[in-house]
């Protein structure tokens, strides 16, 4: 490529972008100033059932592959282990969820992820119904991905700014390209601070318990997600107003409430975090070029389904950005033109 490229941020959304450009051999360099790291909180589960309505969770087919294929490549060129492939258990909370997702088995969309378990890992948790068994690769170690990613781009010559990329500084450098992954902290972008983000802070607790024996994950209202040595990462909580990646006593007595109503036994909570999910407005990623400076770029709004979007999205991405391929139009930043239009309209009226 002509111009040099520079990824703005590095967590899932530029690590997995910094991944698709070196398996390209393409050249980059990375900022990242290390503010605010949602990745950093995530369990980075990977749920392909959609339980409130019992549906598969958008474009799953696709991109469930995709992350697999990408996390145990990742795996073998960082010789460490990502993937912890465990299940995600489902206790019903009436004899009908038991009876729907039964049904749901019978069908052939659906024959690969439900199952039914009756697994003995389930002492001391309130499951009076039955257990629904979910099929994925569970979930990623999300900081040790971007810790090993990070050195192995490091020792592999790539230049990795621990600092913050002014914006103003990209727009004049029309000869380079700038590919913005600063998850929330977009909405401080002025190039790309038009598109619709609803930003979602959320909370998670780690517990330590020695009445549970868990070995897979359990979800019902909230996810529990086996660490070793009798530790659980417990969550998440949603909320719409904080905008700040604050630790909340709210946050905390409802993860608590909820935990108690599920679990038979005392846990002890050992810490608490909190991050901000960069979600928008219509649950879609924003990848695409500005609609005027044809340098700067986007891959964000990866929202609260990071780990499964970003690898097929990344490598759609760099497609995109090294061989002109077109972007699909659901995930296109073209779909928000009139917001544009109208925001460069309110800055002339101001
Ligand atoms: C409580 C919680 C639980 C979650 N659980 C899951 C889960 O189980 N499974 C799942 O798939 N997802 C989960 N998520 C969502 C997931 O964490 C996000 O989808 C993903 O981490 C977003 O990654 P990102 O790279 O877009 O943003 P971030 O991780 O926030 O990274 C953005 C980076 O850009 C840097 N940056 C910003 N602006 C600049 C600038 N101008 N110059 C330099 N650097 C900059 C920031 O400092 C930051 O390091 C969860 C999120 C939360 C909060």
């Amino acid at each position: 490529m002509k111009h040099q490229i520079n990824i703005i941020g590095f967590g899932l959304a530029g690590a997995t972008l910094a991944w698709q450009f070196h398996f390209k051999n393409i050249p980059f360099k990375i900022y990242d100033s290390g503010s605010n790291h949602c990745t950093r909180t995530a369990a980075g589960l990977v749920n392909p059932i959609v339980f409130k309505r019992l549906t598969k969770s958008w474009n799953i087919d696709l991109l469930l592959p995709e992350a697999f294929d990408f996390y145990t490549r990742i795996e073998n060129t960082l010789k460490t282990k990502l993937i912890s492939g465990k299940k995600i258990l489902y206790p019903f909370t009436t004899k009908e969820d038991e009876n729907n997702w039964s049904v749901k088995m019978g069908d052939d969309r659906f024959r690969n992820y439900l199952n039914h378990t009756n697994s003995a890992e389930l002492n001391n948790i309130h499951a009076p119904n039955g257990v629904g068994l979910v099929n994925t690769f569970g979930n990623i170690d999300t900081n040790l991905f971007l810790d090993l990613s990070r050195q192995y781009f490091l020792s592999n010559g790539i230049e990795f700014f621990t600092e913050e990329l002014r914006h103003e500084n990209a727009a004049a450098n029309a000869d380079q390209k700038y590919i913005f992954c600063e998850g929330v902290a977009v909405t401080e972008n002025p190039f790309f601070n038009y598109l619709p983000m609803k930003p979602a802070h959320g909370e998670t607790l780690i517990i330590q318990t020695d009445g549970l024996e868990l070995i897979n994950i359990l979800s019902k209202n909230l996810f529990l997600l086996p660490l070793g040595n009798n530790k659980y990462k417990v969550g998440a909580t949603y909320n719409w107003e904080l905008k700040k990646p604050i630790l909340t006593e709210e946050g905390k007595n409802d993860l608590t409430e909820r935990l108690k109503h599920l679990l038979q036994c005392n846990f002890e909570i050992i810490s608490h975090q909190a991050g901000i999910r960069p979600a928008v407005a219509d649950r879609r990623p924003l990848l695409g070029v500005h609609p005027e400076k044809k340098n700067l770029f986007i891959f964000n709004g990866l929202g609260t389904k990071g780990v499964l979007l970003a690898p097929y999205y990344a490598k759609h991405f760099a497609d995109f950005l090294a061989e002109d391929k077109t972007l699909d139009a659901e995930v296109n930043i073209t779909r928000f033109a009139k917001r544009y239009r109208k925001s460069l309209l309110d800055k002339k009226a101001l």
